[in-house]
């Protein structure tokens, strides 16, 4: 706190990431990174791209990257937009489209990031409950709003929603902005790009952070009605004009070419997602039926922050969220097979010399 703050900053409550610590031979399972990397075609790019040029300003609209990506979702590049890292492009939906007048809808539990733009631009949020079994019931939104945000999968719980249930969500509010985050979408659930062409109220967005191994290059994007993409851009140019730079443009293009490294790094997540679930269920755990590059899970003998903190001692970093209804849950990143190999044992060990809860 000092002085000098506004009443707003005073009164923010921050987005806490996962953190990222300088600390060697960690197994990092925190952060939903991807352990298997990004094509080499994309460093190539960035290679080519490091000259002399980067004197100039890079293209504002980003062409040659909404055109590829447009290319790549049967759309038109007016139905693109580009950010840096899809936390800007959803910061900036919160301001164009989801802040009306009536409350936005969210789930109780999802992004966390969404309070926190909700508070930062005066957005009154009403949160919807998970049922029992952590899963979004689209019927739960049969209620007056304003405008609606879902994480599909939803995150932390990994679990998915299919096509047919994001129609109904839509069909529910035909006249209200719905905006669906696919950040993990890839790795095992059905994208909702085919429903734009007939709900112009629908966003999408998506990121290459996740499952095309680039959250260090920042590169978001989203798709939807010309009209929305049109209101982000209107937000975009309010305030930072070049949000993507040469290397991020050039990288993100390439990343898009390499379809067979792309296929290649999914199926090798959804393997060892796969094997840690079985682990995991074969040291008592319950694992919640994951779409995404996480599992959300939780041991009925352990509480989630000592479990999480005596991984820490064995060098293995995983997500714990202190938060009503999911404070028992660890949310742990798949890694490599010899990631989930040393998860698998120091679990067994924390298990072995843990007290009760
Ligand atoms: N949405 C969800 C649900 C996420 O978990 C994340 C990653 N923290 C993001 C969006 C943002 O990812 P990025 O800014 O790297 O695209």
């Amino acid at each position: 706190m000092n002085r000098f703050w506004s009443r707003l900053v005073r009164e923010l409550h921050p987005y806490v990431p996962g953190e990222q610590p300088r600390i060697s031979n960690l197994v990092k399972l925190n952060t939903n990174e991807n352990p298997f990397g990004p094509s080499p075609r994309v460093w190539a790019a960035i290679r080519a791209e490091a000259a002399e040029t980067l004197r100039l300003y890079p293209d504002p609209e980003a062409t040659a990257l909404r055109q590829a990506l447009a290319k790549y979702h049967g759309v038109r590049p007016e139905q693109v937009f580009v950010g840096n890292g899809s936390d800007e492009i959803l910061a900036h939906a919160f301001v164009a489209l989801l802040k009306q007048d009536a409350p936005l809808l969210l789930p109780d539990i999802t992004y966390s990031f969404y309070l926190t733009w909700c508070q930062l631009f005066g957005i009154v949020a009403e949160m919807v409950p998970l049922d029992s079994a952590l899963r979004i019931r689209v019927a739960d939104y049969a209620r007056p709003a304003g405008a609606i945000v879902v994480a599909n999968p939803n995150a932390p719980t990994g679990i998915a929603l299919g096509r047919a249930e994001i129609a109904a969500l839509l069909e529910l509010h035909p006249e209200q902005p719905v905006v669906v985050d696919e950040a993990y979408v890839d790795f095992g659930a059905e994208t909702a790009i085919p429903l734009i062409a007939s709900h112009p109220n629908l966003l999408v967005v998506q990121t290459m952070s996740k499952s095309r191994a680039l959250a260090g290059l920042r590169v978001g994007y989203a798709i939807g009605d010309a009209g929305l993409i049109e209101a982000l851009v209107r937000v975009k140019d309010s305030f930072n004009s070049y949000p993507l730079g040469r290397l991020a443009q050039a990288g993100a293009v390439a990343a898009l070419e390499d379809e067979t490294h792309f296929r290649q790094t999914l199926r090798k997540v959804i393997a060892e997602r796969d094997r840690m679930t079985r682990g995991l269920a074969g040291l008592g755990f319950d694992v919640l039926p994951s779409a995404a590059n996480f599992v959300f899970a939780r041991h009925p003998a352990r509480d989630g922050l000592g479990l999480a903190a005596d991984l820490r001692a064995e060098a293995v970093l995983v997500r714990h969220f202190a938060k009503a209804r999911i404070s028992d849950y660890l949310r742990i990143t798949v890694g490599t097979n010899a990631q989930t190999d040393v998860l698998l044992a120091a679990l067994a060990r924390c298990l072995d010399k843990g007290t009760p809860a």
